[in-house]
């Protein structure tokens, strides 16, 4: 059997629930269980590579939107809460805090507590029960973070991991497994740590490719996250038609596979 996780990143107060049922209808029909990263409390005005507001800031505009002003709890999009509590299928993972460049890459492990302290109460606040795993903007992470984030989470799900960053006591751990071992994930302790293989549904890739890709990824080991971005599908308030296409055939693949299992995050967390 192969083990598959859907994780959406990014969803946060600029979230419209349309969106999400937009891309991930058919999954929740066909039972398959659907991961948000969730940002607790977004900063309006973090700007990407390009010099540009994020795009999990903009998607839902019509036009262009401006920088906001300071942070918005999840709690600030009532209709996107009732939106989650109405569909179980969906199943929150606890991402960042503002999602500000690198903000758990942190020399200090007294910011990272404060900034899980306030994340894990708003999404509390919103109803979204303690999620077990966590996401890291931009996939870096300070030793300080993660030995705060061991005493918080059952799994950190992260793109890579980078030996130097590790806390010293753990690097044996991953050393043994994914680099003499070969294994894409491991473990510290009760913490499972995954890594994924990058975005393979994404607006940057080969539309014609994606599905394939997806399918090759998935035979090739044991357990895949498949991560993807709601609003790299609606830049700018308008739908990518072809792209959402492609994310309902790999439900319908994933559906149709008797040897493949869609699971959720709290699935692994709880075995
Ligand atoms: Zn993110």
């Amino acid at each position: 059997m192969k083990y598959v996780l859907i994780r959406d990143d990014d969803t946060c107060a600029r979230t419209p629930p349309e969106c999400l049922e937009r891309l991930y209808r058919p999954y929740l029909e066909k039972g398959l269980p659907v991961n948000l990263s969730v940002i607790p409390n977004v900063r309006t005005d973090v700007k990407a590579e390009s010099g540009e507001l994020e795009g999990y800031l903009t998607a839902a505009m019509e036009k262009r939107a401006k920088p906001g002003a300071g942070n918005l709890p999840i709690t600030e999009n009532r209709s996107l809460i009732d939106y989650l509590a109405d569909n179980p299928g969906y199943h929150a993972l606890h991402h960042g805090y503002e999602h500000q460049r690198f903000e758990f890459d942190l020399d200090s492990r007294v910011e990272a507590m404060r900034r899980l302290d306030e994340g894990a109460e708003i999404l509390a606040d919103a109803g979204l029960s303690s999620p077990e795993t966590f996401v890291a903007p931009q996939d870096k992470i300070s030793a300080e973070s993660y030995r705060e984030l061991a005493e918080r989470f059952r799994v950190i799900s992260t793109g890579w991991f980078e030996w130097r960053r590790l806390p010293r006591s753990w690097r044996p751990a991953y050393v043994w497994t994914t680099k003499i071992r070969r294994r894409p994930h491991w473990n510290m302790g009760h913490v499972d740590l995954l890594s994924h293989p990058g975005c393979l549904l994404s607006y940057n890739r080969d539309y014609e490719k994606m599905l394939e890709t997806v399918k090759s990824a998935v035979a090739s080991q044991e357990v895949t996250v498949l991560v993807t971005h709601w609003w790299e599908y609606f830049i700018n308030g308008k739908a990518d038609d072809a792209f959402i296409s492609i994310l309902h055939q790999v439900a319908e693949f994933l559906h149709e596979s008797p040897d493949i299992s869609v699971i959720s995050f709290k699935e692994i967390s709880s075995r």
